[in-house]
């Protein structure tokens, strides 16, 4: 059995040490913050799961994975953390990403309800469907209760013989000893190191920041008034994104204990821009409002919504223009770091998990974790 450090305790950092202890590994979290940390991409309230996927055809079947993974994690955790909402898709021009993954879900045999703008305004009337080409119903996706998902990990690792230690920033690590260094000078050893950092990974492995940025992004948080929140609440997520705009909005959802999460609208555009140890998470009013104004002729009575508040969180994103690829990489002998971000990389988070799990009991070869992770191999 091997002795591995994880350098970050958000979601990739904690899925991978959860399938690393069903394997029975020795397995040790380094958090620089709390955990959950508020400042991680992680911790949010929501994040999508959904079987379209633009063409990128590998993440698309990936899905069948992603889904399987996580029953596996909600049978240990004792709670399902996800709520099946399925994702609604509103393609404005016939070479957007919509029309694409229409085109490659009708291929791969996966369900999909097909409307016209007709027929979208009488199944969905809170959507305007005025300036739509087509739309269509994947009923497989879903809300991921993140924050939650995130606190439910940690707690069944420090009781399933994992060690997290919070307030351990890691400042440098020695990938070929597979060792690290803490800020305050403390070493240590093990066989492995895995760097799940997110946004910060530039910093402690400055090889990465050739392979992946740091992009700003803002949130909108939305409140609503009785009616709306019911009728939202049994409603699936919406997705349009092109070359030029990338609104997307994640329902309210009832969470196990009974709570109802917020309406959330972002825009999937990648700004490209920030530093994630600096900047502030409190974003401009102004710039709040341009998220929350991608609704406007998206949804009707956009009135009777009131923008409550705005959030900025961070991609950390393919550098490469045009790609969206999760970046695996091996570091000397005894480390990886694992980028599993470009806005989309949270529902494949217990997968990868269990791939890298595979990959250090030799059942996964290196080369194919890194192409599994970049959704080449299926
Ligand atoms: C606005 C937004 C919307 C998104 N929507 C979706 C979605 O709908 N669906 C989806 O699948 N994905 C989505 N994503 C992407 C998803 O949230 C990320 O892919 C995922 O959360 C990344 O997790 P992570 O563990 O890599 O990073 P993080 O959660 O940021 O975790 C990294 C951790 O490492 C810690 N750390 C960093 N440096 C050090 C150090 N030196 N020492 C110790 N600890 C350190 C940090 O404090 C942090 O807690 C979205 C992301 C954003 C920002």
């Amino acid at each position: 059995m091997a002795n591995v450090l994880i350098v970050g305790a958000g979601i990739i950092g904690l899925s991978a040490a959860w399938a690393l202890r069903r394997d029975g590994h020795r397995v040790t979290v380094l958090e620089q913050g709390p955990i959950p940390n508020p400042v991680g991409t992680s911790v949010d309230q929501h994040r999508l799961i959904r079987r379209p996927y633009g063409t990128e055809v590998g993440y698309m079947r990936m899905i069948t994975h992603a889904f399987a993974a996580w029953d596996a994690m909600w049978r240990d955790l004792g709670v399902s953390l996800l709520v099946r909402t399925g994702s609604l898709s509103l393609s404005v021009r016939d070479d957007d990403r919509q029309a694409e993954s229409l085109r490659l879900l009708k291929d791969g045999g996966f369900p999909v309800e097909e409307m016209d703008a007709r027929r979208l305004g009488e199944c969905y009337p809170l959507i305007d469907p005025r300036g739509v080409r087509m739309a269509y119903l994947s009923p497989e996706g879903g809300v991921l209760l993140a924050e939650r998902i995130v606190m439910a990990l940690a707690t069944w690792l420090a009781e399933n013989g994992a060690t997290l230690r919070a307030g351990a920033a890691v400042e440098a690590i020695d990938s070929d000893l597979g060792s690290v260094t803490l800020a305050g000078g403390e070493r240590i050893e093990s066989d492995l190191v895995l760097v799940a950092a997110g946004a910060w990974v530039g910093r402690l492995v400055p090889e990465m920041t050739l392979l992946v940025e740091p992009s700003r992004q803002v949130l909108a948080y939305v409140r609503l008034p009785d009616d709306l929140a019911r009728a939202w609440a049994t409603h699936p997520s919406l997705l349009s994104i092109g070359a030029d705009h990338g609104f997307y909005l994640v329902p309210p959802v009832m969470a196990p204990d009974g709570t109802q999460t917020a309406l959330k609208i972002g825009d999937h555009l990648f700004s490209r821009v920030g530093d994630a140890a600096s900047d502030p998470r409190l974003p401009g009013e102004a710039e709040t409002k341009a998220v929350y104004e991608l609704a406007r002729g998206r949804l009707r009575d956009l009135d009777r919504y009131v923008l409550d508040r705005g959030k900025v969180c961070f991609y950390t994103v393919d550098s490469r223009d045009g790609h969206e690829t999760f970046r695996s990489v091996r570091l000397g002998q005894a480390a990886w770091a694992m980028s599993n971000c470009s806005g989309h990389g949270f529902k494949f988070a217990a997968c990868l998990g269990e791939a890298f799990a595979d990959m250090v009991a030799g059942r996964r070869s290196a080369g194919g974790f890194t192409r599994y992770a970049a959704g080449e191999v299926l």
